[in-house]
């Protein structure tokens, strides 16, 4: 028999209404009195379930259910859920992008990314009727994911510090029932050339051309790239000149950086910086870096998705996981604690014309995410041997210790506590 309260079937009509109400409203990250309207209805929905809410600066929004502040142990800290309220699409898209369904989907522009994530998480939350996880949990609403989360990181990462662990509601891989246990780092700089412009035909030598140190870097910075360790790195866009008779004084290059680890991202920054023009007569500009820190695949991670496959096989369905190339508020929560992404709703379409939920596979999702946030780490051990290995990377446990002893992690020791659970590869997509 299962020790644990059985929940209600989720309601579909009613995630349906939600979904359509919060869809409705339109909200690129651009436009935050937009963004904030999304906030209030949810701010209304987490009242209504008694939370203890919060309007942080820049606009980003927590929401306490049964979270003691203060908590001493580690186990008694909160789960963070992360979301967030804009989208990538301008005002104007539902005129001709409209909420409609057909069959087992329902499209629109910011369903699937992640308003549904959002409603979904609320009727999980509804299910378990008060009886809140140790610890309670901390929802965090972002007002600009989709731009790079500017305003929230720091919220963000104070959040991650006071938690457990993180589930993310983004949406799984698309068109699958895969969760994200990693996402690459990403970076992003501009790179701008000042030459000196000359008669391209009477005095070629009095120049020092721009487009052709911009050339030249674009093919020495491309061959950073390191496929094999999951770096790439990408001139996505160049401009100069001002007439094909001059010889250029201008150019400006775009680079994007995608990388699995820190330490990629490290060696990639440090020679994107250390470029120099091959003509010393042209100067050059460095605007940019990493914004996104890469969400590293850990133990933890891997323990939190195997307590996420057993309660989904227990619900009837086979759960999978993989490392994907965009980032989530996840990166930021991923070098401090546990963290889980793609808790949303199953789809396909993000930033895309055919942008939908699957409504037939969204309540299991549902069910997933109401038995996680009610279950997460009930195991301590587990907890423990996790913890530990985070803590390797980020901050040292709350350990007994000499006084005056500096207090190294056992991670070997945690690494064989977690020998039990699975550590496969992860299916690529
Ligand atoms: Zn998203």
């Amino acid at each position: 028999m299962n020790a644990m309260p059985e929940f209600d079937t989720p309601d579909l009509r009613a995630m349906q209404a939600d979904l359509h109400t919060l869809a409705s409203i339109e909200s690129p990250s651009g436009d935050p009195v937009a963004v904030q309207r999304v906030m209030d209805v949810v701010e209304g929905w987490a009242r209504d379930l008694g939370a203890e809410t919060h309007a942080l600066g820049g606009g980003t929004r927590i929401f306490r259910f049964g979270v003691q502040p203060d908590a001493a142990e580690p186990a008694d800290r909160p789960v963070l859920v992360l979301t967030h309220a804009d989208t990538v699409w301008p005002h104007g898209t539902l005129d001709h992008m409209p909420l409609r369904v057909d069959g087992d989907r329902l499209y629109g522009p910011g369903t699937y990314d992640m308003k549904a994530g959002i409603v979904g998480l609320f009727h999980a939350l509804r299910a378990l009727n008060g009886q809140w996880p140790r610890g309670g949990v901390t929802v965090l609403l972002s007002p600009d994911e989709e731009i790079g989360s500017p305003s929230s990181r720091e919220h963000i990462e104070r959040a991650a510090h006071d938690a457990r662990v993180a589930l993310v509601v983004e949406p799984p891989v698309a068109d699958t029932h895969a969760l994200k246990t990693g996402r690459k780092g990403t970076g992003s700089y501009t790179l701008t050339f000042t030459g000196v412009a000359s008669h391209a035909g009477n005095r070629p030598e009095d120049g020092a051309s721009a487009i052709t140190a911009a050339a030249q870097a674009t093919l020495d910075l491309q061959a950073l790239a390191q496929p094999d360790l999951g770096t790439t790195v990408s001139v996505g866009l160049i401009r100069g000149g001002s007439a094909v008779n001059v010889i250029p004084a201008h150019a400006t290059l775009e680079i994007d950086l995608r990388v699995s680890t820190l330490a990629e991202a490290e060696r990639v920054d440090a020679a994107v910086r250390a470029w120099t023009p091959y003509d010393p007569r042209v100067t050059i500009r460095i605007d940019g870096g990493l914004n996104r820190p890469p969400f590293e695949q850990s133990a933890g991670t891997l323990a939190l998705f195997e307590q996420a496959r057993a309660v989904a096989q227990d619900l009837g369905f086979d759960l999978t996981h993989a490392i994907v190339g965009g980032g989530s508020d996840g990166n930021f929560t991923a070098p401090i604690i546990p963290t889980l992404d793609g808790l949303g709703a199953p789809g396909d379409g993000a930033h895309a014309q055919h942008e939908h939920v699957r409504l037939d596979r969204w309540p299991d999702h549902v069910r997933l995410l109401t038995r996680l946030l009610r279950e997460v780490w009930i195991r301590t051990p587990m907890e423990w041997a996790a913890k530990t290995v985070q803590s390797e990377r980020m901050r040292l446990v709350e350990l007994p210790c000499r006084a005056g002893e500096k207090r190294v992690p056992d991670v070997e020791l945690a690494t064989r506590r977690l020998s039990g659970l699975s550590t496969k590869q992860t299916e690529s997509v």
